[in-house]
């Protein structure tokens, strides 16, 4: 494949370790200590399973058995690196954050266990996210307009 079809494929780069996402102009963020972790599209992050003829399903929770679309987010966009996962109650989607450690990011998927001040940063592979593990951060949060 040539690299013009690579990009137009608009799949996740292998190179493109940092995010395209950066902050609206002209708008202070609000600093929030907020509880981070990482994911990756792993049927243990984010709970699939494959059925017996190998489709991804959802593995538990009301949806289970559901077939899951493994790198798409619940918002509907392509999981990629500055995906953040939060409570969308307190974060909509379309929130930008930076997140020290890892850049910038925007919230476009959520997940169950996902309440309140913690969020899930998005990482291609699952050792990334474990690497990661749980940390504690001064977050910037640009809330999206109303
Ligand atoms: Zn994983």
């Amino acid at each position: 494949m040539t690299a013009l079809a690579l990009i137009l494929s608009g799949g996740c780069l292998p190179w493109a370790s940092t995010s395209h996402i950066r902050p609206p102009r002209n708008r202070r963020p609000r600093i929030m200590l907020l509880e981070t972790t990482g994911y990756c599209p792993c049927g243990k992050c984010c709970n699939w399973r494959r059925n017996w003829y190998g489709r991804p399903v959802i593995a538990s929770g009301p949806m289970r058995g559901r077939p899951k679309r493994v790198g798409w987010t619940a918002s509907g966009t392509r999981a990629h690196r500055g995906t953040i996962a939060a409570d969308t109650s307190v974060f909509p989607y379309g929130t930008i954050m930076y997140v020290p450690g890892y850049g910038f990011g925007r919230v476009e998927d959520t997940g169950s266990a996902l309440k309140g001040n913690h969020i899930d940063l998005f990482f291609r592979h699952h050792s990334q996210a474990v690497k990661w593990g749980r940390r504690r951060l001064r977050v910037k949060v640009w809330p999206p307009r109303r």
